[in-house]
């Protein structure tokens, strides 16, 4: 058993207490520990605000940049060891810990790269310069810009269990190039894949001092003690989520909030699709894919597949047989294609929303709605279930299962499909599979304005895209309604979180002067 320290005010500190076990969940054995009890978190702010911030404002975009990509290099070199501590204690295969490794590796490289894009661009500015200059008057002279500058608080990060590399890092860059120092928080439970990468940046990536403080195990009311120039950007649960909307600084003080969290994603294959064909193929890749990578949890996995009536039965037939053929186990030993989930707490919670849908009128198609039996972890196979009337399910639209658990619901038309996505009140990601013009244009629209994100799967795209479940640094992720109303990523849209627009109004040769020659060339 090691004891995880947290990393603040610039050293290691270990809190009071045995505090929170974490264990591995393919065994149950428990191989660490963390507490917070008696660590004075609220100092940990203040360093953030003092002496990170100011470091990194110091630094411009392009210095920045350079930070981040030691940052990327540095986890490069510790790969094996932090894919192995995902394996250890989030049951990932090789396959899911390298998802997450190599997600938060490839993420802090991309935003090392738009440092020094946007360094090109504005030298030693450390600000950024939104649109041309707005006319106000008749006056020529007199006009407005809008101007983004670094908010001169800290940004307090609170991850999930799923994604403790990748969560810790997609956030972490948009920060830092941003210019503002992080507090971060990964789930308590799988803290070990962060607290290792931590360590490793700390020991060599040459980070300003409190650019980067890690908590390991609980913030309690820390986030009831932050200022209006902090920030919060959570990913969990809607529960945690709407706690911290009422929080004390976000009520009182508009600290900034951002929330991502459950979604019933949508995956819709036209009616124009063949069995058989390349865009129908796409299609079971992709749910497949995404009802058994990291067994399911995954805030963008698919969680309702809507079919037409015509092809929904040739459709469960394909997905039983591959579902049936995916292999469950400790991700330790060889052969072994799906993980268990990441705790007790989560493998009951997966079978009490079974459990659930099954209430809703979901009749289980494949699988078990119970665990694995015969193994010391906590284990779940793959679970297809459908419902025979979606227009009249509620949880199905509703109760995010958070496994490797999908529903395949039968559609009449393009309208109705786009009805019922939209019953998901809001999702992360919807995936439409097409190849015909009409069913894409009655369907892409209407699922855009309750998505964050619309993977639109087609034949000529088929051999190349990325699956609905993969974020990409480049496009924004977080969705409308139930995903938490939150946006992240989407390149340098995700540094405004962090960042004040302002408009300045004046004279604009003072303001040209003021801002850098180029200010039209400014992307938006
Ligand atoms: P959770 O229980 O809400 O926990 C999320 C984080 O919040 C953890 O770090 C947790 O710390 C912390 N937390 C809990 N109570 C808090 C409080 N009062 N103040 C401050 N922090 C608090 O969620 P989870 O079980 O880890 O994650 C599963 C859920 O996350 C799923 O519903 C999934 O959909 C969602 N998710 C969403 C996204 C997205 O991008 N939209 C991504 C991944 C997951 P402790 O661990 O110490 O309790």
């Amino acid at each position: 058993m090691i004891t995880l320290q947290s990393y603040l005010c610039g050293q290691w500190q270990q809190g009071e207490g045995a505090g929170a076990t974490l264990h591995n969940p393919a065994t149950g054995a428990a191989i660490a520990s963390c507490s917070t009890r008696g660590l004075d978190l609220q100092a940990a702010l203040a360093y953030a605000r003092d002496v990170g911030g100011p470091a990194l404002r110091a630094l411009t975009f392009a210095e920045r940049g350079a930070l981040l990509k030691r940052m990327s290099n540095t986890l490069h070199e510790a790969r094996e060891e932090l894919v192995a501590a995902s394996t250890q204690n989030n049951g990932a295969t090789r396959g899911d810990a390298k998802f997450d490794v190599d997600g938060a590796i490839g993420t802090l490289a991309f935003y090392a790269k738009l440092g020094a894009e946007i360094g090109a661009r504005v030298g030693d500015k450390r600000c950024l310069v939104e649109g041309p200059a707005e006319p106000l008057t008749r006056a020529p002279r007199f006009c407005g810009y809008h101007v983004w500058t670094t908010r001169p608080g800290v940004a307090l990060h609170i991850n999930a269990f799923n994604f403790p590399a990748w969560g810790l890092a997609e956030k972490a860059a948009s920060a830092i190039l941003a210019g503002v120092p992080v507090l971060t928080k990964p789930a308590t439970s799988t803290a070990l894949t962060a607290w290792l990468l931590v360590k490793k940046l700390v020991e060599k990536a040459e980070l300003p001092a409190g650019a980067l403080q890690l908590v390991c195990g609980s913030v309690g009311d820390l986030c009831d003690h932050l200022l209006p120039e902090d920030v919060i950007a959570f990913t969990g649960s809607a529960d945690t989520g709407a706690k911290l909307r009422r929080s004390v600084s976000v009520v009182e003080r508009s600290t900034r909030l951002n929330v991502e969290a459950d979604s019933i994603n949508a995956a819709v294959l036209g009616d124009d699709v063949e069995v058989g064909s390349p865009t129908w193929h796409m299609f079971v890749r992709h749910v497949i894919t995404e009802m058994t990578q990291k067994s399911g949890q995954k805030c963008t996995a698919t969680r309702r597949i809507f079919a037409p009536t015509s092809t929904i039965d040739a459709l469960q037939a394909e997905l039983v047989e591959k579902l049936t053929a995916i292999r469950v186990g400790d991700p330790a030993l060889e052969g072994i294609d799906m993980g268990p989930l990441a705790t007790e707490d989560q493998l009951k919670d997966a079978l009490k929303g079974l459990a659930l849908l099954q209430h809703d009128g979901a009749v289980v198609v494949s699988g078990a709605a119970e665990a694995m039996a015969g193994s010391g972890g906590w284990f779940l196979k793959p679970v297809l279930l459908r419902h025979p009337e979606p227009s009249k399910g509620k949880a199905v639209h509703s109760h995010e299962v958070f496994g490797p658990v999908s529903t395949l619901l039968p559609y009449r038309g393009a309208a109705e499909a786009a009805r019922l996505v939209a019953r998901g009140e809001g999702t992360l990601v919807c995936s439409i599979y097409s190849d015909d013009k009409a069913f894409l244009e009655s369907s892409v629209l209407a699922a855009a304005t309750w998505s964050g994100r619309v993977l639109i799967g087609s034949e000529k795209v088929a051999d190349q895209a990325t699956t609905p479940g993969m974020v990409l640094p480049s496009c924004i992720h977080g969705g409308p309604g139930r995903a938490g109303g939150g946006e992240e990523l989407g390149g340098e849209r995700g540094l405004r979180f962090y960042m004040q627009r302002t408009a300045l109004q004046g004279d604009r040769s003072l303001l040209d002067r003021l801002l850098g020659a180029k200010v039209d060339d400014a992307k938006a």
